[in-house]
């Protein structure tokens, strides 16, 4: 950016002549340096651009554009169940008011008006990274083709199901949004209000740590953010050769199919990153500080708190996953190994990825609401939304926490029991990559 501003300065050049000739010209000089910084979009600029526009009255063929951008731009964020935001940016600009813009408001008003309390099913699907290259993932060396059969879900796998869901009215729809918790510390579902049909989607994404197993078998080694201040996934090809690309896992293709298709996510909601920490997060090692040189360790420990809030500030939440990944979790945890594990996460974890209050339990592991186990994971350490897995998606709240069971749109559910999916979203026959070995 700086290398911008050292270009600039032909601006100042011919003001030294102006400069001594008199303060009027010191005047125009910042006037013309502060329009020519405004520019066209800055809202606060509106008022004092007032005297501007004599000078300079855009044209009707301007005019004209710029309430196409303005509609379009109103068109845009109505589609994502913004409308307050809609409405608001057609008011903001008064001087392109017409009966086109009087009737995109009025479609808007319409809609907003049209939202009815949802009293349905929540639904809550979840995965693993996505397998970008079957061969790979299925040759049987390394890690066996059998558990990535059973539990990955490929790339074409999750492309071709986006659609469906769009298609059968889901979605996304954030899940810190399905629970508040009274003044009494007592757990209750949150209203929820959606135009009449459309139903309520978390996606979830377990492991998002890019484990060091997973990196000859076709799949992301790590997530980055690219010069658009995109968070793509890095990738090795099986010729070897590394690239940054948009569909590599869940996060990029859900980004960019909403960003085709606004009307897939309620106001920007995209789903849940979870990470374990025994590998650190997001492809990066940061509970690994001995790997690396001091130098080393700080981009790295930067890089994940970059991405964790660029994933923050475009839709997704991010959940522990657990530290270790233990079998511990699957049910018969002591309150120790729960404290030894979470105080790791809260420790080594939280500072990079941010604080949380979504804990996705590894292997779907499930405890009681009440006793040592549960007061120390809810009440201490504040995971007031538990998600185990269960192929109906209950969802339930009770002593100061919302457990929701969320369905596995894997191999496994898809191959071995189709029924669960065809039940509540598609017929996953449509979508089962030829690629993927039987499962016996
Ligand atoms: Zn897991």
């Amino acid at each position: 950016m700086s290398k911008h501003v050292m270009h600039k300065p032909p601006r100042k050049k011919p003001m030294w002549p102006l400069l001594a000739a008199a303060v009027l010209a010191l005047v125009l000089a910042v006037w013309a340096l502060v329009s020519a910084l405004g520019g066209g979009e800055d809202p606060a600029g509106g008022q004092e651009n007032g005297q501007q526009t004599e000078q300079q009255k855009p044209s009707e063929e301007e005019q004209d554009q710029q309430r196409q951008e303005l509609l379009e731009k109103a068109g845009t964020l109505a589609d994502g169940y913004f409308y307050d935001e809609a409405l608001e940016a057609l008011a903001a600009r008064p001087e392109l008011q017409n009966e086109q813009t009087e009737a995109e408001a009025e479609r808007i008003r319409g809609l907003k008006a049209g939202l009815v309390k949802y009293e349905g099913q929540l639904y809550h699907v979840f995965f693993h990274s996505l397998i970008i290259y079957p061969e790979l993932a299925f040759d049987d060396k390394g890690h066996p083709a059998e558990g990535y059969n059973m539990w990955m879900t490929t790339v074409k796998e999750f492309k071709a199901m986006l659609p469906l869901l769009l298609e059968n009215n889901f979605v996304l729809y954030d899940i810190t949004e399905l629970v508040e918790i009274d003044a009494s510390g007592q757990a209750r579902p949150k209203d929820i209000y959606l135009p009449e049909g459309k139903k309520p989607l978390v996606i979830s994404v377990d492991d998002v740590s890019y484990y060091d197993y997973m990196a000859p078998d076709g799949f992301a080694t790590r997530l980055v953010i690219n010069e658009a201040g995109d968070v793509v996934t890095e990738v090795k090809a099986p010729d070897g050769t590394v690239s940054q690309t948009y569909d590599g896992d869940v996060m990029p293709i859900v980004d960019q199919f909403v960003k085709e298709h606004p009307e897939f996510s309620f106001r920007g909601a995209k789903g849940v990153v979870a990470p374990t920490g025994y590998q650190g997060a997001f492809g990066y090692r940061i509970t690994d500080p001995d790997w690396f040189t001091e130098e080393e360790f700080k981009k790295i420990c930067d890089d994940t708190r970059a991405i964790a809030a660029r994933l923050r500030e475009t839709g997704w939440q991010i959940a522990c996953h657990s530290y270790t990944h233990n079998s511990f979790w699957r049910g018969d945890m002591t309150l120790e190994q729960v404290k030894d594990d979470l105080g790791r996460w809260k420790e080594l974890m939280t500072p990079y990825v941010g604080e949380t209050n979504i804990l996705i339990t590894p292997f779907g592991g499930r405890f009681g609401t009440e006793g040592a186990v549960y007061d120390y994971i809810v009440k201490e350490m504040g995971f007031t939304i538990i998600c185990p897995v269960g192929a109906g998606m209950s969802t339930s709240y009770q002593n100061g926490s919302m457990m929701q069971d969320r369905l596995n749109l894997d191999g496994y559910t898809m191959l071995e029991h189709p029924e669960r999916i065809s039940k509540y979203f598609f017929d996953p026959a449509a979508v089962v990559d030829p690629a993927r070995p039987p499962l016996d």
